[in-house]
Parts: C-alpha cells; structure tokens; sequence
C-alpha cells in the first residue's frame, strides 16, 4: 500500500480521511509522525493555504500529500472571520473568545443579514511538483444566530444555524452533522474525483 501524508495533526481529521481513503490503496499518516512542523499559512485564499501545506508535506516527506483548509465566511462582514477563522480574537483556537468576538461584530443586525458559510478545501498532490492537483471544495450555508446553542461540535457551532435545519451545529447529531457540514461534500467530491481516476 502507498502511503499518503496528511498535512494535519488533528486526530479527528486523520480519522476522517482514513475512512474516505479506505480502499484508495493509500495508507494515511500524520505529517507529525514523520517530523514535518507545520508551515506558516501566508496565502491570502482557503485554497492557497490549502496548497502550501500540502506542497511543504510533499516536499519533505517525498510522499503524496493531502491537506485541508477550512473556515466560516460571514456576509455581513465581508467573508470574515474566513482565513483567520481559529484566531479570530487574537490567540489561535480560543473558540470561546472567538464567538463572543463574532456575537459582538453582528449586534444589532437582523437575521435575514446574518447569513453565513462554512467552507473546507481539500488538496492532494502526488508530490511537490504535481502541476495538476486534486481540489475539492464544500460549502454549508446557514445564518449566525443571536446566542449561543448547544455544547456539541467545535469552533463555531454552537452560532451556526444551518439552512433546512431548526438546530444549530452544535446540536445536530454528529454524524448529521458530517454528512451535510463543508467537510462531509468536500470529503464526498474529493472521493469521487479519486474514484474517478482509477
Ligand atoms: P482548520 O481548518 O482546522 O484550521 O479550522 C479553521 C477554523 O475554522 C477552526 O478553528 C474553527 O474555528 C473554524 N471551523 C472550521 N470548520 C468548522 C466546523 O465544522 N465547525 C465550527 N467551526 C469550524
């Protein structure tokens, strides 16, 4: 089996991608197992950063490289928090501060001017130099409600209120969540491309 490294140290994610690579013929390990630190996001895009990272993975390890970037876009706020979504407040991954923060910037504006995305982007490269990259791109609309919801999910779910649904993120159903979140499609068209090519 070939091994594929994955540009990210987050457990929950490694068992993601194990799941959508199963049968694939790739086994997946973490970059930190292999003694690659994580590069510095300076791209100004989801899809940039997404590149970077996977392209650093490749280059070090000589293997093929899959790496994800995602975040939440609020219209309203001209598609903010978006690349800087974990540090929104300042330090990286406070996700208490980060939705106070994002409460704050939407006082006082109407529901029907809270609408709001998810986004993750996915990229796999067969290695450094592969000018023609898998990119898989999900999207998961909704609105930013007015309090907090619910204490399940991560980040900003507990503020998410998903289109079609009456719960927020946070009190969806985990595997609800991951069949309809941006992660879910962009993992299912991220499958069907490799599917595709076999
Ligand atoms: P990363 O791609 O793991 O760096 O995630 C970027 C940030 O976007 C996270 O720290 C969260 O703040 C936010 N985010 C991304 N996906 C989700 C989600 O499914 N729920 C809530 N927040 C998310």
């Amino acid at each position: 089996m070939r091994r594929l490294v994955l540009a990210s140290g987050n457990r929950g994610k490694l068992a993601e991608f194990e799941t959508l690579l199963a049968g694939s013929g790739f086994e997946v390990v973490t970059q930190g197992s292999l003694g690659v630190l994580d590069i510095e996001e300076t791209g100004t895009t989801f899809v940039e950063n997404a590149l970077l990272k996977a392209r650093h993975a490749a280059r070090i390890t000589r293997l093929p490289a899959l790496a994800d970037d995602s975040g939440l876009c609020v219209e309203h706020l001209d598609g903010a928090p978006g690349l800087y979504s974990a540090r929104y407040a300042g330090s990286h991954g406070d996700a208490a501060a980060n939705r106070a923060k994002l409460l704050h910037a939407l006082e006082g504006v109407p529901a029907e001017r809270r609408g709001a995305f998810f986004i993750c982007v996915l990229v796999l490269l067969q290695h450094a130099d592969d000018p023609a990259p898998l990119i898989a791109e999900g999207r998961w609309q909704g609105r930013i409600s007015e309090a907090e919801r619910g204490d399940g999910g991560f980040g900003y779910d507990p503020l998410f209120l998903p289109e079609g649904q009456t719960l927020s993120a946070a009190e969806l159903d985990r595997s609800l969540k991951n069949r309809l979140s941006h992660r879910g499609l962009a993992l299912a068209r991220l499958h069907a491309q490799l599917g595709a090519q076999h």
